[in-house]
């Protein structure tokens, strides 16, 4: 017996594999975009579960894309969705489109109207849904319902010549009028619509519907297991009877699962689209977008992402994670692989009086505090430093171990420091710290003489090269009502100053701001002569297990 999973997913692929549901055909999963937007974080759930259900089994998954809607194809979008998949660690078995397959779906077409399962009905759409009933009452039998095979079979070819205009006739499937379930009520299965298709140009002019053609997909490329979203289960009875109904041989079965949905963070590829349309954001690899594009500018790894699909499981019932955990993973996944470094993000300035003028010592600081491997730099340290606002007050607080007048904290890898004297300007603002160092307490000397409470990081001034650094907060917000809006503060601009050393960055390349969090050389518009940089997440997690 299998050992059972919490992904029932694959409980019934192994039940499948002990009855032989496939004989010895490889377990075959495909993930099935539409190329009408980026991928979301929604997505990288579904490209998650359908790859690595493959290579649970040994088995092989399909990228197809959904292209029966006769668009104008965007190279872009099918670009993007490519090196998205890439991205997240994955190779599709082969790369697909349901177009490819229009010949054999007006084949099946056929075979179902020679059966006399399919018709040629001409009542128009709102004609349609006004006589498909409700959940209580029946739908009513369209007056075309009994047309002879023969004269279906003259229209059907009547409407792929391009005799009718768009709306015109559609064929429907012949099920039943009275099912409980309305998809099985004479749905839809073909549609006129006299547009060029970006692959096979004019050659159509009737299209097939997703719930006809979805099944023929799958079936065709010898998919077992069709993995889809909630929204499908009730469409699933279709999906089997035209399968059944064209005789199809181990047909593939449909799986739904739950959705992934996240707190503050909307996943609709039209709702995003319209963001990047109206310049709410700078593009679909905006880094506060919930795109793949854009939380890979926005610094998070693939391991991360990974590692929390895995994390939230694959549900049977719609619910809503909450974003901290994707946060938490990344943090996790960033903790002990990148290095650190002193960032100031809101100077204030420190001279050390007692420190000679023209001397500068270079300090030893390890490279990740996690994890010894990653060794240690030197940082040049002398009389004129910055150190973070937040970590002086005048008038301190209860268990505030920082700077304030009279007060001595430890300068990382440095000094014991002393802050003595508040200099300000005309308006009152403190603008410098006047402060002495103790050379007794060099941190490698050794020194045990007394304690100090609070440890606070610095950039030496000389040094220092100046960094832009783009601070984030969610993009989408909800009110008390559940709406959502847009946040119009989810992105601050402060120019910060760093340790020397981070003017080598290269774009793309992560680290940890000491004591702040972690922050990525962004891949567009980092350069020698910008060091522009991204937050990705901050140190603290609000997560709690
Ligand atoms: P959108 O409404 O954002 O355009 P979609 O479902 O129409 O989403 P498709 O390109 O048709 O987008 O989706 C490709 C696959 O990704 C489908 O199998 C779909 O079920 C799955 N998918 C889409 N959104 C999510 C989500 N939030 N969670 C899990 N899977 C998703
Ligand atoms: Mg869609």
């Amino acid at each position: 017996m299998a050992e059972i999973s919490s992904n029932f997913i694959h409980n019934i692929i192994d039940k499948d594999l002990e009855d032989q549901t496939y004989g010895d055909r490889p377990v075959y999963t495909r993930f099935p975009p539409e190329p009408n937007g980026y991928l979301h974080i929604g997505h990288a759930k579904s490209i998650c579960l359908n790859f690595t259900t493959a290579q649970k089994y040994g088995g092989k998954c399909n990228l197809r894309y959904d292209d029966t809607n006769p668009v104008k194809e965007d190279v872009e979008y099918v670009t993007s969705i490519e090196e998205d998949v890439r991205w997240l660690g994955f190779q599709w078995e082969k790369r697909l489109w349901a177009s490819d397959y229009f010949d054999t779906m007006y084949e099946c077409a056929l075979k179902l109207i020679k059966k006399g399962k399919a018709y040629v009905c001409d009542l128009t759409a709102d004609e349609i849904k006004n006589t498909r009933g409700t959940l209580t009452r029946p739908g009513e039998e369209s007056p075309y319902r009994n047309r002879t095979i023969e004269e279906n079979l003259a229209l059907f070819e009547e409407m792929r010549q391009g005799k009718y205009a768009n709306g015109e006739k559609v064929l429907r499937a012949k099920i039943d009028m009275a099912s409980p379930n309305i998809n099985m009520r004479d749905p839809v299965i073909y549609r006129i619509a006299h547009a060029e298709h970006h692959n096979t140009g004019d050659k159509w002019c009737i299209y097939p519907m997703y719930d006809f053609a979805h099944p023929i997909e799958d079936a065709i490329e010898e998919i077992t297991h069709s993995i889809c979203t909630l929204e499908f289960e009730d469409h699933r009875p279709l999906y089997d009877w035209v399968l059944q109904e064209l005789d199809w041989p181990m047909p593939p079965q449909q799986i739904e699962f739950a959705r992934l949905n996240l707190t503050n963070t909307v996943m609709s590829k039209r709702y995003l689209k319209a963001l990047v349309d109206d310049g709410t954001v700078s593009g679909w690899d905006d880094p506060r977008m919930p795109t793949i594009a854009g939380i890979r500018r926005r610094g998070y790894t693939p391991e991360a992402v990974r590692d929390f699909c895995e994390r939230i499981g694959v549900a049977k019932a719609n619910s809503t994670v909450d974003i901290s955990l994707l946060e938490h993973c990344v943090r996790e996944d960033l903790k002990e692989k990148v290095e650190s470094r002193m960032v100031i993000l809101d100077p204030l300035k420190v001279t050390i009086t007692n420190y000679p003028e023209d001397m500068t010592e270079e300090m030893k600081i390890e490279n990740n505090k996690e994890n010894e491997a990653m060794g240690t730099r030197m940082v040049p340290f002398s009389r004129e430093l910055y150190v973070e606002r937040e970590d002086f007050m005048e008038v301190p607080a209860k268990k505030y171990f920082r700077l304030f007048p009279g007060n001595e904290v430890r300068f990382k890898s440095a000094y014991f420091i002393t802050c003595n004297e508040v200099v300000k300007d005309e308006e009152g603002n403190v603008v410098e710290l006047l402060c002495t160092y103790d050379p007794e307490t060099r941190c490698d000397s050794g020194f045990e003489g007394r304690k100090v409470k609070g440890t606070i990081h610095w950039v030496d001034a000389k040094t220092a090269v100046p960094l832009k650094v783009r601070l984030y907060d969610y993009l989408m917000m909800e009110d008390e009502n559940g709406e959502t809006y847009i946040n119009p503060e989810s992105e601050k601009v402060v120019e910060a100053f760093a340790e020397p050393s981070l003017k080598d960055a290269k774009p793309g390349e992560r680290f940890q701001f000491f004591r702040k969090g972690y922050y990525i050389a962004d891949s567009k518009l980092f350069s020698k002569d910008e060091l522009v940089f991204n937050q990705i997440v901050d140190l603290k997690s609000s997560w709690k297990k």
